[in-house]
């Protein structure tokens, strides 16, 4: 897993420029901050997608402190609204294990497709398999055959194991088989691929749970871990599609991928405040080591650094 603070901080570049740049702007070279600026912040705020209630509360801060305090320039500013941020992704009652407790340890990897599931899995298969991990790929994805051939690649990536089949099996059977294998091999992590689409969203969510009854038949306590996967590119729009995972299965994770490539990486913001699901992973990047495990005052720290 990438340990590279250049490397988050460069892949925030774009939200970085994105909000904080404008902010910057809107600033200029103003020693005191008057009405017009507050209400140019508030709407690039909102335009940042960290969503309308943070917008609201770091806006009610700059008021109250712009009242007390003439005198003030741009750091002033961004302290309040990094503070602010951090204080929302920080919650010191969230402590994570990472660890594979279990043995097999179960992880299903849910999410609509194109978001980043399969790369998700390829980064941590290789992450597992360097930490002295026996671990093992399920190609559930059965609906296309460019998925199991995909993954497929990652494992060679990695260097571990798949279980896969033909397109059009059913999903349920390689995740049966994968378990078995899981089991009778001794394998430490057993991470399983599913669909992003099938014919219809119904479809999608009656399969994930099919998958997941079948899972617990096998290994009652299992999946361990169903982590879901986000593309930040989405914006607030993929606030309301993790909600129709959430609506279906238990999500323990969410794995926010992509903030290489966008401005919207704000919206990390939302994402905790409305989902109730702990942010797991980021993804920064297509290489295999291009995922991190996700801690917000590191992340903070990697956007807030001009
Ligand atoms: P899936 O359909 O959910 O399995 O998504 P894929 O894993 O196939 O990823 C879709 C596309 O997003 C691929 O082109 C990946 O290379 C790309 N991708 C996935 N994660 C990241 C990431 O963290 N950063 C960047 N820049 N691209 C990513
Ligand atoms: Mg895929």
């Amino acid at each position: 897993m990438a340990d590279n603070f250049e490397k988050l901080k460069n892949g925030l570049t774009k939200t970085r420029k994105g909000f904080l740049g404008r902010i910057a702007g809107a600033i200029g070279k103003k020693r005191k901050i008057d009405e017009e600026t507050i209400e140019n912040i508030e709407q690039i705020l909102i335009e940042g997608d960290i969503g309308f209630s943070t917008s609201m509360k770091i806006i009610d801060c700059l008021r109250e402190k712009y009242k007390l305090s003439k005198e003030y320039d741009s750091n002033d500013v961004f302290k309040i609204i990094k503070e602010e941020i951090l204080g929302i992704l920080k919650d010191d009652n969230e402590l994570f294990e990472y660890e594979t407790i279990k043995k097999p340890w179960i992880i299903l990897v849910v999410g609509v497709n194109g978001t980043g599931k399969t790369t998700t899995i390829g980064k941590l298969a290789y992450y597992y398999k360097n930490s002295e991990k026996e671990v093992l790929l399920a190609a559930a994805d059965t609906y296309r055959a460019a998925a199991v051939e995909q993954l497929d690649i990652w494992c060679k990536r990695a260097g571990v194991d798949i279980v896969k089949t033909q397109q059009g099996t059913d999903p349920a059977a390689v995740v049966y088989d994968s378990i078995k294998a899981a089991v009778s091999r001794n394998i430490d992590v057993l991470i399983i691929d599913t669909a992003g689409r099938i014919h219809t969203k119904v479809n999608l969510m009656e399969e994930l749970k099919k998958i997941k009854r079948v899972i617990a038949k096998l290994i009652p306590d299992a999946p361990h871990e169903i982590l879901l996967v986000l593309d930040a590119n989405m914006g607030q729009n993929a606030i309301s599609q993790a909600k129709e995972f959430l609506r279906a299965t238990e999500v323990t994770g969410i794995v926010l991928a992509k903030l290489d490539g966008t401005a919207k990486g704000g919206v990390i913001v939302p994402i905790k405040l409305e989902l109730g699901v702990p942010v797991k992973y980021i993804g920064i990047g297509e290489k295999v080591t291009d995922l991190e495990i996700f801690e917000p005052k590191r992340f903070v720290d990697a956007l807030f650094s001009f």
